[in-house]
C-alpha cells in the first residue's frame, strides 16, 4: 500500500483525495488540514465545464449543481457604467465556495482521513508521496523548486461580497477603469460582487472595513451599481492577490504540487479552482493507475502556467490607465458615447 499524504484541505487537496482514493485504490490517503473552519470561506467560484466534468468523476457534481446558479448574461462595462459589448452567456456555473468544499468533502471515500494539522515541515511526513494542495502559500513548493519557494505580492487587493437581490436587467459582468475593476454576477441567493484596485494596506489579514472604505474612495466616479456594493458590504472580505513564481516543475521526489500551490494566479480567467480540480483528477488518476509522474507533469504545466500568465496579463489590461492605446481601442474608449449606462435597457 503506497501511503500519500495530502497537505491542504481546498479544492485542491479534497479533490486530489478523491481521485486518488476512489474505489479499488491501492492508497492509503490523509489530509491535513490546518484550518478546516477558514477552507470552505467565500463567496462564489465560476466553473467552467471541464470543472464540472472533473466533479462529475469525483461524484460531486449532482451536489454542486443543487447549491449552484448558471451565470446568465454579462456584459463588459466601462467603470462608469457605459456597456461596451453586448450581453454574452459563458457556459458557467457560480457556486458557493461552501457548497463546493462541501460537496467534494461528501464525495470522499470512507478509507480518506482528514485530520487538522498544520504541517510545519512537509519532509517531516511519514509517507510515500507528499501532495501539496497547500494553495499559494505553499511549504511543499520549496522542495519542488527551491527558487519559487515565495509566493508573489502584486499591487491589488480583492473585496468580495453578497447582495440579496439579483443584478438589474443589463448590469451582470465585468466593469474595468484605470486602476479599478468590478464584477457582478447573479448567484443561486442574489448576487455576488468582487472589486479590485492597488492597495499598499497590510500586512494581513486585511481589515475589510479599511479596505472597502479605500475602495470608496478610489472608485467615486464608478457606475452607481458600484456604490450600491460597496455600500451594503454584504460580509464583504478582503485579501491581497498573491501569485506563484514561474514553475518549470510540479513533480521532484516524493513531492508534487497541484492547485494554486503550483500555478497560483490573479483571479481574472476565472480558472484557478477549474484548473486545481483538473489537476486534482488527473493526478489521481495517474496514482491509482501506477503511471508515471513525469507525464501527468508534461500534460498539466504548460496550460496551467500559460493560464497563470495570461491571468495577470488579462489584470494588467483590464486595469489599465487611459492612454493605454490597445485597450482604448478595444473597449471603443475613444469614441464618445459608445455604450449605454447598465441598467438603462
Ligand atoms: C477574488 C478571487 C476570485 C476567484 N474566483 C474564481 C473563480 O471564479 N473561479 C475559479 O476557478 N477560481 C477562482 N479563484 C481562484 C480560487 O479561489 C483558487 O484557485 C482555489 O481556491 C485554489 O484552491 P487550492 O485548494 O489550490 O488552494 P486554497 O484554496 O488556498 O487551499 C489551500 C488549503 O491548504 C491549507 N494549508 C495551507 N498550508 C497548510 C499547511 N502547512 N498545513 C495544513 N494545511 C495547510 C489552507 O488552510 C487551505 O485550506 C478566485 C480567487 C480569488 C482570490
Amino acid at each position: 500500500m503506497r501511503r500519500v499524504a495530502v497537505v491542504g484541505g481546498g479544492v485542491a487537496g479534497l479533490a486530489v483525495a478523491g481521485a486518488a482514493s476512489a474505489s479499488g485504490s491501492p492508497l492509503e490517503v490523509v489530509v491535513h488540514e490546518a484550518q478546516p473552519e477558514r477552507a470552505g470561506y467565500g463567496t462564489s467560484l465560476a466553473l467552467w465545464p471541464s470543472a464540472r466534468r472533473a466533479l462529475a468523476g469525483l461524484g460531486a457534481l449532482e451536489a454542486v449543481t443543487r447549491a449552484g446558479l448558471p451565470v446568465g448574461p454579462a456584459a463588459l462595462h466601462t467603470i462608469d457604467g457605459r456597456a461596451l459589448t453586448r450581453e454574452h452567456t459563458a457556459d458557467l456555473l457560480a457556486v458557493p465556495r461552501p457548497a463546493l468544499l462541501s460537496a467534494l468533502s461528501a464525495a470522499l471515500p470512507a478509507s480518506v482521513r482528514v485530520v487538522e494539522d498544520e504541517v510545519t515541515d512537509p519532509a517531516d511526513l511519514d509517507a510515500d508521496l507528499v501532495i501539496g494542495a497547500d494553495g499559494v502559500r505553499s511549504r511543499v513548493r520549496a522542495l519542488v523548486d527551491p527558487r519559487a519557494g515565495e509566493r508573489l505580492e502584486t499591487p491589488w487587493v480583492a473585496l468580495r461580497g453578497h447582495l440579496d437581490r439579483p443584478p438589474s436587467p443589463g448590469a451582470a459582468g465585468e466593469y474595468w477603469g484605470p486602476g479599478l475593476l468590478f464584477g457582478l454576477v447573479p448567484s443561486a441567493d442574489g448576487a455576488y460582487w468582487f472589486t479590485t484596485h492597488a492597495s499598499a494596506l497590510g500586512p494581513e489579514p486585511l481589515d475589510a472595513d479599511e479596505v472597502i472604505a479605500e475602495a470608496r474612495a478610489a472608485f467615486a466616479g464608478a457606475a452607481p451599481v458600484v456604490h450600491e456594493a460597496l455600500g451594503e458590504r454584504g460580509g464583504a472580505s478582503a485579501t491581497r492577490l498573491w501569485v506563484t513564481p514561474p514553475l518549470r516543475r510540479y513533480v521532484r521526489g516524493r513531492f508534487v504540487v497541484v492547485g494554486d500551490a503550483a500555478h497560483g494566479m490573479t483571479p481574472n480567467l476565472g480558472r484557478g479552482a477549474c484548473d486545481a480540480l483538473l489537476d486534482a483528477v488527473s493526478l489521481g488518476a495517474t496514482l491509482r493507475a501506477g503511471r508515471s509522474l513525469a507525464r501527468w507533469e508534461a500534460r498539466r504545466l504548460p496550460p496551467t502556467q500559460v493560464a497563470r500568465v495570461a491571468s495577470g496579463l488579462l489584470m494588467r489590461f483590464a486595469l489599465a490607465d487611459r492612454g493605454h492605446r490597445a485597450r482604448d481601442r478595444l473597449l471603443g474608449l475613444s469614441r464618445a458615447g459608445a455604450g449605454r449606462p447598465a441598467g438603462t435597457r
